[in-house]
């Protein structure tokens, strides 16, 4: 209430509207009641002079006496007022303010005063002025006396201002009194009429404050019906309503804010002066920032890209949406696809920025073209073999008997290399597709190994290379698709028996690696791989010597069908190599 500025505004406004009001009241009326005292001395000063005249027959025909001066004098008493008898000379007869006869005679001559020269000539005078007998300011009022129509003297009564005055201020006095008391007992009742009136306002003010600075379960209990208690009710509805929409607005803000935060694409909003607004954490992955401290700051000072920066100055400028790829070549070698679109509202309060990584895509966009010219060109060599072959052969070679055979040879092999091919790639599609269906099952190593090298024993006695099998421990199982299993260890042998020369040695080995994982090896000791493509090696159609390998009847796509086996089993697969001594490659299979 104290500190409430209206209440102060209010109270100060009335009170000094009370005082005023009661100033100018006591100002009219001690005015009215000092103007109302004179003229009711003035009419006593009349009054009396004409009651006296009645009673001074003789008195100026016989001039000076004792008796006359004392008779005065005790009038004087009695009445409280001077009275004066005055010859028509001026000669002052009789004084009832002098003590004695001798000091009358010695009183200056009265001919010359106001209201005497007036009583002289109209019959009555009056005048308030300094008395020089006395020395004091008195009221003055003089009649003519006439005996016989004949004028013989003056009376003339008079009465100090200082009496006239002490009545008056006593009465003012009063009037000061009652008034200070009235505008007390106002004042009083003007602080509880308006303490009263603010209250209301105070609270309300406070519960207004209370949901400005968040808190909406604010409410107010006047139990007046009149518009404080319809207000009252408003508010109450209104903070309901208000508590209501904040609600809403911050579970969808949080959806939205959650939605912007899963999502893939990054997005950034910005203002029209390029200040992020809002960036998701996928935005600071793709443009390498931290959202968090870009917040409020130029978007260009954290990302430092200038085809992108000239992009957005270009859409603030047309307020056209814009897609574009931007490349970020400084820090990797990322592709990003980029949208950005203005934000509603005249002048362009910012714009949205949307970034999706593209690298990928456009990795296996070029992955898929490289896939399709390897294809075309495997394709092409075994076949134009046949065809030259056969043409030779139209052209005349058939005829002979040994060239022929030797041709027909060259055809069968080239056709077993498409055929060898073309069921590689059937391989590998189906696989990559994810629609092969594999039996997983245990299979336990010892007699799967066994049984599989077998069918390279004679190739590899061929190239008097040794099989040999380590087993760390007995009974070890792997989870695996028995014949996308067998495509592995084959695959892996054959190769392992292509590139170790003669006299070699290859070793399948198998371990229990973790609770988990079994780990199956199978090193040689033949010409290695450069550490440079090792990690090429499982790519498609990825050879380190080209000619050597399809001399070898080599594809291309049998590690890459490993690994997309081992992949599909749950599994991994690695290499470690060391030129001239040998290669050795790593399965690791879930255990069965
Ligand atoms: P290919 O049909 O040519 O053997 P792969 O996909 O099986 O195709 O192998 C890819 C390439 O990896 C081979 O061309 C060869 O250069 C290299 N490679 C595979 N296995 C070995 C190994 N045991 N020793 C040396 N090089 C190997």
């Amino acid at each position: 209430m104290w500190s409430s500025r209206l209440f102060w505004k209010l109270f100060l406004v009335y009170a000094g509207l009370n005082i005023a009001s009661a100033i100018v009241f006591v100002l009219i009326v001690s005015g009215r009641q000092q103007s109302q005292v004179v003229e009711e001395v003035q009419q006593r000063l009349h009054d009396s002079a004409v009651i006296m005249r009645s009673s001074l027959d003789g008195v100026f025909q016989q001039g000076f006496s004792e008796r006359l001066q004392e008779k005065v004098r005790k009038l004087g008493e009695e009445t409280g007022m001077r009275l004066t008898l005055i010859g028509m000379d001026g000669v002052v007869i009789a004084d009832s303010d002098q003590e004695t006869l001798e000091m009358v005679r010695l009183m200056e001559n009265h001919k010359n005063r106001v209201e005497v020269i007036q009583a002289m000539s109209t019959g009555a005078g009056e005048s308030k002025r300094l008395s020089p007998t006395v020395s004091e300011p008195m009221l003055y009022y003089a009649v003519l006396f006439k005996e016989a129509g004949e004028p013989e003297g003056i009376v003339r009564m008079a009465m100090t201002m200082a009496k006239i005055q002490t009545e008056i201020s006593s009465i003012q006095k009063l009037i000061w009194s009652i008034a200070l008391l009235v505008s007390f007992t106002v004042m009083l009742l003007t602080y509880w009429v308006v303490a009263r009136m603010i209250r209301p306002l105070t609270i309300l003010t406070n519960a207004a404050e209370s949901i400005a600075g968040g808190d909406y379960d604010q409410k107010l209990y006047f139990p007046q019906h009149d518009e404080l208690g319809i207000l009252a009710q408003s508010f109450n509805h209104m903070s309901k309503e208000m508590a209501e929409r904040v609600r809403q607005l911050q579970a969808s803000g949080d959806r939205l804010s959650t939605v912007l935060e899963g999502m893939v694409e990054g997005v950034i909003a910005i203002n029209e002066r390029q200040h992020v607004l809002f960036a998701n954490e996928s935005a600071g992955r793709l443009l390498f920032f931290a959202p968090d401290q870009a917040q409020g700051k130029a978007l260009f000072e954290s990302v430092r890209n200038h085809q992108l920066q000239k992009a957005v100055t270009e859409v603030l400028k047309t307020l056209e949406p814009q897609r574009m790829e931007v490349e970020l070549e400084s820090t990797s070698d990322r592709i990003l696809g980029v949208t950005t679109t203005p934000l509603p509202g005249t002048p362009c309060p910012g714009l949205v920025i949307v970034l999706f990584d593209m690298t990928e895509l456009r990795r296996l966009e070029s992955l898929r073209q490289e896939f399709v010219a390897n294809v075309s060109h495997e394709l092409k060599t075994p076949l134009s073999s046949i065809k030259a072959y056969t043409e030779t052969l139209i052209r005349g070679a058939m005829n002979d008997p040994e060239i022929s055979q030797t041709f027909l040879l060259r055809i069968e092999e080239q056709a077993d290399r498409l055929h060898q091919l073309i069921l590689d790639l059937i391989s590998l599609a189906s696989i990559e597709s994810g629609n092969q269906i594999f039996d997983i099952i245990s299979i336990e190593l010892r007699p799967f190994v066994e049984s599989c090298l077998i069918d390279h024993q004679k190739v590899a006695e061929a190239k008097n290379i040794e099989l040999q099998i380590e087993e760390k421990e007995p009974g070890i199982k792997v989870k695996a698709d028995d014949e996308g299993l067998h495509q592995i260890l084959g695959n892996l042998v054959n190769n392992a028996i292509k590139y170790t020369p003669d006299q070699g040695r290859i070793t399948i080995r198998w371990e229990r690696e973790s609770a988990k994982m079994v780990l199956l090896q199978v090193q040689d000791t033949g010409i290695g791989i450069e550490e440079k493509y090792q990690a090429r090696l499982f790519e498609r159609f990825f050879r380190v010597d080209k000619a050597r390998s399809r001399e070898l009847g080599g594809t291309g796509l049998g590690l890459s069908i490993v690994k997309h086996l081992v992949q599909s089993f749950n599994g991994t697969i690695a290499v470690t190599s060391k030129m001239g001594e040998g290669s050795t490659f790593s399965v690791r299979l879930p255990k069965g």
